[in-house]
């Protein structure tokens, strides 16, 4: 959810903006751009190599979705989702629907698809989305990649789950170490972390999973929340109220 704990832990919304388009090295396509009622950040990642993609959290807005895809000549072959709250997966099912691409999150998040009238409810949406169970899921250690080019010298563009509960309990985010790139969904934010108040939510469990698997990366890796704008694991360590 979009909400976040401010320094005197009211809850603030962000809508700061992030970089529209980011080319990390020269075959990664990386397109961010806000998605939805909460302005969720959806993230294509592309290998202009093998035009295979990635899409990261389609909460909504599957028509501009599918044109960035198109502009870049690039085909989803995997749905990946932070977390199973309504303003990140909402669209998953649809951009399934149209592309024919799995749907992956971690299984500890069902409990969160089940209550998604619920979820609906706190938007004040009349209808819930349809949201299936994953194809796969997302654990802690597992590696997605994208097919790269037959002919090509360079590795795969590869992102490593780091299981990250707190937030929810099935939160992961997706670590591109070859790219210093972190997709942190809603468990950290530039000077702040995610909420802990909804169904699943635990504070330390949220802290933990920040210290114990973010904060030991290195401090240039620029990190894409879920929400709001960039920042680094660096500054966030020197910064974070929430962290230091
Ligand atoms: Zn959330």
């Amino acid at each position: 959810m979009l909400l976040l704990r401010s320094r005197d832990s009211r809850l603030t919304p962000a809508f700061a903006p992030v970089p529209r388009s980011l080319y990390l090295e020269p075959h990664m396509i990386h397109e961010v751009f806000p998605v939805g009622l909460l302005q969720c950040n959806c993230s294509i990642l592309g290998d202009e190599r093998s035009g295979e993609a990635i899409v990261v959290d389609p909460g909504d807005d599957i028509p501009r979705i599918l044109a960035i895809l198109q502009r870049h000549n690039l085909r989803v072959t995997q749905i990946l989702i932070t977390h199973a709250h309504i303003d990140h997966i909402a669209g998953a099912a649809r951009l399934k629907a149209l592309t024919g691409a799995p749907i992956l999150y971690n299984s500890r998040d069902l409990d969160l698809v089940k209550i998604m009238d619920m979820q609906a409810s706190w938007l004040g949406l009349a209808r819930a989305p349809d949201v299936p169970p994953p194809d796969d899921t997302l654990d802690e250690g597992r590696i997605i990649t994208l097919a790269t080019a037959p002919d090509s010298t360079k590795p795969p563009i590869a992102a490593h789950v780091l299981h990250t509960p707190g937030h929810t309990q099935g939160s992961v985010c997706l670590y591109l170490p070859d790219h210093s790139l972190l997709l942190a969904g809603d468990t950290l934010f530039a000077g702040s972390v995610g909420r802990t108040d909804l169904p699943g939510g635990d504070t330390n469990t949220l802290l933990r999973s920040i210290h114990h698997k973010l904060l030991p990366l290195p401090d240039a890796t620029v990190v894409i929340p879920g929400h709001g704008p960039s920042t680094t694991i660096g500054d966030e360590r020197a910064t974070n109220p929430f962290l230091i």
